[in-house]
């Protein structure tokens, strides 16, 4: 008996069956794009495919040149190309998985000169006008589309997945915004849907009956004058009749506004959409976006609400995901809490994607952690992420660790993280972590504040003690007003009607989010905040791709977001995820200023003067907070090193404690997992 019938059950598509439920959805690895690369690719999708995924889909595979995302992006046009492939397709078969190529023609999100769109139109997210396609050229790529999956089928591939959602070409002859054409490919929503269906057709002309036919559809597009709900069905019809054998469903072009993936994102927000579209075809039909447990995809199964359930960063932070599912060890499943920053932010910034929390993955063959053949006596002081993933993955390859933790509980910094509305995700890193330190027999001492006497008995130490908040000189900073963002976060201090927030860095951003809004916000709550409406409840051509008006609470607080800087604030954040933040916060209200000199704080509040380059003078502002959270930055705690240093005993010092500035979870954990491959 298994918790996950539906998710571990086999799906019959007449000419092969998937083992599972699970497919590995398409992120760009960037693995995809050089010869070189294709041994990692293998690697990678063959962790996958052992882990017991039942289909992966590939990154995006342009069918010619004027399709690259990139330049010299992957592309799929020779026998050579598709020979090279064969490596990879022949590594997931190894493992009995499946693998089908993405076929993605980026149209005007090209970054590249010479893009070539549906229109001249140019888009929002990037600097580069397109060329509009002659009539031929559509036609052209609908073929080219074809001879890419007919060459995805001589390279070993079991299928191919029409990338026809996120806002690339297909998208883009598809919405009236982006087609402004009046030749055979464009003027009605019609003729704006031939492009799609003629590619599924010659694929399936092609390919013949044996191959799986994915199609990416946009269930939700999330921008202006895109699809209605009753096009989106139409197509759909006409995509089963032109041949696709499995319908995926995206959310939201790239350029939209409103966000479908991160991790304030409700779990599973558009299965529901995905339901009316599986009631309306007889093609299985696969859910997408903010799934990342085996339990949410069982319900979501279990309900009906698709057949299939495409995970793609899920399955970056955790390949055996299936496995431990059907082993009954999901509580050792690495969760992966939606942050994008060492995924898809890499992505965008054309860089390998990993994942923060499992920074083996896309380094399946640099980063390999066997078992030691020399076993030691390790101690690891602080429970943070650095400290965890260092213990977790010393005691996999077999060392003895001894972890030792000031606070009651692990966690550190995850679990200021944790209590930020919209980052509730990061419990589950802790609670990974709590699990796997049982598993893997680590002994913990919590409570405990390691001396240098403890630790000089061990072969080696770890010193992850993490960061404190930094305190800058300020005259006033002693005010009663004044509290650390710890100090409000962990131990809920109370805070006044009006706050100043200074440091507008990840933290500050967070501070301010803790400030104004709930925890565990629904899925209505979240729709209504960024405006998106039911699309198949359209009325008389209304609003179109589930794009509505926001309705926002009033704010709990007035909060003011200051920065030294003369920047706009939170240039530094991520760069999927920084628009969320700073647009959530000014729905809020919160007024952010930049170019500040903090002069004093007293009774009255904070006295600072601004000097914005758009004005000529300085101008002096109170802010006449009640309270005045400083996140500032932190300084590293390293009181252990010196100490452990001149005892003579081996000493690592990782994480916040190595470097405070910039500290970040992605780097901590990495360091960590790195040291501990090298013990
Ligand atoms: P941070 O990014 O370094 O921000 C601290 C801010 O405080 C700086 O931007 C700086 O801005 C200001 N500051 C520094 N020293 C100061 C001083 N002496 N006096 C006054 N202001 C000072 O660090 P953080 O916000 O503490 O975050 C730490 C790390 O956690 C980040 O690097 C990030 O990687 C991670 N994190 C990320 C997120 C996210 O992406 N959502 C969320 C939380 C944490 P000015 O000098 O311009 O004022
Ligand atoms: Fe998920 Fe974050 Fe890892 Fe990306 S980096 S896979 S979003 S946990």
């Amino acid at each position: 008996m298994t918790e996950y019938p539906h998710l571990l059950s086999p799906l019959d598509l007449g000419h092969t069956t998937l083992r599972n439920r699970v497919i590995m959805g398409s992120i760009h690895s960037k693995l995809e794009d050089r010869a070189k690369d294709v041994p990692k690719w293998a690697a990678y999708f063959a962790e996958r495919a052992k882990g017991g995924v039942a289909l992966s889909i590939t990154g995006g595979i342009s069918p010619n040149r004027t399709g690259w995302l990139l330049p010299f992006g992957g592309t799929m046009n020779s026998t050579r190309i598709a020979d090279r492939h064969k490596v990879v397709t022949d590594a997931v078969h190894e493992h009995d998985g499946k693998i089908a190529m993405q076929v993605l023609h980026a149209g005007r999100y090209g970054y590249h000169p010479f893009v070539k769109g549906a229109s001249t139109r140019k888009s929002p997210i990037s600097p580069f006008k397109p060329r509009a396609l002659s009539t031929k050229e559509v036609d052209q790529t609908a073929t080219d589309f074809a001879k890419a999956s007919k060459l995805a089928q001589r390279a070993g591939y079991d299928g191919v997945e029409i990338m026809g959602s996120e806002g690339y070409l297909i998208n883009q002859m598809l919405a009236a915004r982006t087609n402004t054409r009046t030749d055979a490919w464009g003027g009605t929503a019609a003729k704006r849907m031939r492009f799609p269906v003629e590619i599924v057709k010659r694929t399936r002309e092609l390919v013949g009956d044996d191959f799986i036919v994915l199609y990416r559809m946009s269930l939700l597009d999330l921008v202006d004058n895109a699809q209605s709900w009753e096009e989106t069905i139409e197509l759909a019809h006409l995509l089963e009749e032109a041949g696709v054998s499995i319908i995926n469903t995206g959310i939201g072009w790239h350029e939209a506004r409103v966000p479908t993936i991160v991790t304030s994102v409700p779990r599973a927000a558009f299965a529901p959409l995905t339901a009316r579209l599986k009631a309306a075809v007889s093609v299985p039909v696969v859910a997408s976006n903010r799934i990342n447990t085996p339990e949410i995809a069982e319900q979501i199964l279990a309900d009906g609400q698709a057949d299939l359930i495409s995970m793609a960063r899920p399955l970056l932070a955790d390949p055996d995901f299936v496995t431990k599912a059907a082993e009954g060890r999901a509580d050792e499943i690495i969760t992966c809490i939606a942050c994008n920053q060492a995924c898809l932010d890499h992505t965008f910034k054309n860089q390998r994607a990993s994942c923060m929390l499992n920074p083996r993955a896309g380094f399946e063959t640099e980063l390999v952690l066997l078992p030691t053949r020399k076993v030691e006596r390790i101690a690891v002081v602080g429970a943070g992420p650095a400290g965890l993933a260092a213990a977790v993955e010393l005691a996999g390859r077999g060392h003895e660790i001894e972890l030792f933790e000031q606070a009651p509980e692990i966690g550190g910094q995850f679990k200021l993280a944790m209590e930020i509305p919209g980052k509730e995700e990061f419990k589950e890193t802790i609670r990974y972590y709590r699990r796997m330190l049982e598993v893997r027999g680590v002994k913990v001492h919590l409570g405990t504040r390691a001396l240098v006497s403890d630790l000089t008995g061990f072969d080696q130490v770890v010193v992850a003690s993490g960061v404190e908040p930094r305190i800058p000189t300020i005259p006033g900073i002693d005010h009663p007003s004044v509290v650390t963002y710890q100090q409000v976060i962990g131990d809920r201090v109370p805070v006044g009607q009006t706050v100043a927030v200074l440091g507008a860095g990840g933290i500050g951003f967070d501070v301010s989010e803790f400030l104004l809004h709930e925890p565990d916000e629904s899925v209505e709550d979240w729709q209504e905040r960024w405006g998106v409406v039911d699309p198949s409840l359209e009325v008389d051509g209304g609003e179109r791709g589930g794009l509505g008006t926001k309705v926002l609470a009033p704010p709990r607080r007035k909060v003011y977001l200051l920065q030294r800087k003369t920047s706009d604030l939170g240039k530094g954040l991520g760069k999927t995820t920084g628009w969320v933040h700073r647009q959530t916060l000014k729905d809020s209200g919160v007024e952010m200023i930049k170019g500040v000199t903090y002069d004093r704080i007293d009774d009255e509040g904070l006295h600072l003067t601004q000097r914005d380059h758009d004005k000529a003078e300085p101008v002096e502002i109170l802010v006449k907070a009640d309270t005045i959270v400083l996140c500032t930055g932190q300084e590293s705690v390293r009181d252990l090193v010196d100490g452990l240093e001149a005892s003579g005993v081996p000493t690592h010092v990782i994480g916040g404690a190595d470097v405070a500035a910039e500290l970040d979870a992605k780097r901590a954990i990495k360091q960590a997992t790195e040291l501990a491959a090298r013990l």
